[in-house]
């Protein structure tokens, strides 16, 4: 008989995410082991426990999700996580990042985006670009081989954030913008396809005269839920929407996307015992969802 599909949680934050837990056992995992409050120096041992005790044929029913509403402590135990099995021996288990649904839901907004877009052609602009959400959504852009202008209220914040893209995609077309939401947009929109919203909570990166000052705009999509929305004149439900000519989408139109995605990513842990999903890897998934 099959064993049984065990999924590892391990969130950073001090109680795991029910949510995760939830969407995990309707993506078929059987059992969800729960860890809250993990910390690097905890991996190790949970990493032991689960390539040690099935045999090499198994390890693809025994997987390791990663999430918390800290990014960058979940990219952390991801480095921990890889760096404790045991691939010469056959001994590790799938892994997924979705710290805070950092990579689902950019993934879900430029899968949407490509739907109304060649991204290869396409000019883009991520706000908040130097955010989590915004970091991945301008990598994912860049990698399809769009133009993608990196906006940030701080220039030099802007900058770091496309050196981090480029160490992972030098041929990258992308340049850092400066983007105050009370300052001037123009130059940062100026022959922009596609605008891209992935700021903090509640906060107007886009006012509605700059953007219907862009003729060129054919796509925006906002991921801020909670109003104001980043996108102003864009409501949080809108799915492909027209307005002003626009296409637009809100972060509850993207949810459904992004939902299809998280549980096939979590389906696709138990395919095999070897796959490392980021955000690329993610992305790749949800083609076709
Ligand atoms: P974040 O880190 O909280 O913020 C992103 C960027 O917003 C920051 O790097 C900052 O950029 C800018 N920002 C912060 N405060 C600001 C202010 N007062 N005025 C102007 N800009 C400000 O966001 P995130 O975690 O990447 O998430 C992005 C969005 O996606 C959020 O709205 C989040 O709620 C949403 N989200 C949705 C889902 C979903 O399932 N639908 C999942 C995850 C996230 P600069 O300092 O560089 O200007």
């Amino acid at each position: 008989m099959d064993k049984r599909k065990l999924l590892i949680q391990l969130d950073s934050d001090p109680q795991p995410s029910v949510f995760d837990q939830i969407v995990a056992y309707d993506a078929g995992a059987d059992v969800v082991l729960s860890y809250g409050g993990v910390m690097p120096e905890m991996v190790r041992d949970k990493v032991h426990g689960a390539i040690f005790t099935r045999g090499p044929k198994d390890l693809q029913r025994t997987a390791i999700f990663i999430g918390g509403s800290d990014v960058a402590m979940g990219e952390k135990l991801l480095v921990e996580v890889c760096k404790h099995m045991l691939p010469q021996l056959g001994l590790r288990v799938s892994v997924l990042l979705d710290a805070n649904g950092a990579n689902t839901t950019a993934a879900a907004a430029v899968r949407t985006a490509a739907r109304h877009l060649d991204l290869r052609s396409a000019k883009a602009l991520v706000l908040g670009g130097t955010g989590p959400v915004g970091q991945r959504a301008a990598l994912l852009l860049a990698r399809q081989g769009a133009q993608v202008r990196l906006g940030s209220r701080q220039m030099a914040k802007a900058a770091a954030a496309v050196e981090r893209i480029r160490s992972k995609i030098p041929e990258a077309k992308l340049e850092p913008v400066a983007a105050d939401p009370t300052g001037d947009l123009s130059a940062a929109l100026a022959d922009c396809t596609l605008v891209l919203a992935a700021g903090a909570p509640g906060v107007v990166l886009l006012p509605q005269a700059a953007r219907q000052a862009c003729r060129t705009l054919r796509v925006m999509i906002d991921l801020n839920a909670v109003p104001p929305t980043g996108i102003e004149g864009v409501d949080v439900a809108d799915k492909g929407v027209e307005r002003n000519g626009v296409l637009a989408y809100g972060a509850i139109g993207i949810g459904e996307l992004k939902m299809k995605i998280h549980k096939a990513a979590i389906a696709r842990l138990f395919e095999r015992n070897d796959q490392v999903l980021d955000a690329e890897e993610v992305y790749a998934l949800s083609e076709g969802l």
